[in-house]
């Protein structure tokens, strides 16, 4: 096996040693690079040509360092315009779950508490037929009604379809 030029990003050296294995650096244990340059190519170079292709290596180096932190906005495919629209999106579905179960809510206690008094059945029916109550309150209303059949027959008995 052909020995090459091995180079270390971290200390500036250069090693010779076998191609296609990831060796680590002698004095600093980072990986070394591959040159493709052969050993025998290397000694024939005078000092200033090594110095230049030493240079030239860092210099490719720090090339691809900067490439991969231009491409990591893209990364995450989103720009921030979407990210924007996304928290607004999702602001404005949190508000609208919010008053949706509100109103909700309120025509489910409404329907409790008609109950309990006296005239509770007759109550429920006029709120439900109704037209005043919002459509939100009164499903509310008919999901309490729901859990009991019982009720839900009687309170239809005085609804005027
Ligand atoms: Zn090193």
């Amino acid at each position: 096996m052909e020995s090459t030029i091995l180079y270390c990003k971290k200390c500036d050296s250069c090693f010779s040693g076998p191609e296609g294995q990831a060796i680590l650096c002698p004095t600093c244990k980072a990986e070394l690079i591959e040159t493709h340059c052969s050993v025998s190519k290397w000694d024939s170079l005078s000092k200033d040509e090594k110095n230049s292709l030493r240079k030239q290596w860092k210099g490719m180096i720090e090339e691809q360092k900067t490439d991969l932190k231009d491409e990591q906005p893209g990364e995450s495919g989103l720009s921030d315009d979407a990210v924007v629209s996304i928290k607004a999106f999702v602001i404005i579905a949190c508000a609208a779950l919010l008053i949706i179960g509100s109103l909700w809510g309120y025509g489910f206690c409404k329907a409790h508490s008609d109950i309990k008094n006296e005239e509770g059945l007759i109550v429920m029916a006029y709120r439900i037929s109704n037209k005043g109550l919002n459509p939100i309150s009164k499903s509310g209303y008919k999901t309490y009604l729901h859990n009991y059949p019982k009720l839900e027959r009687q309170v239809k008995s005085f609804i005027r379809y």
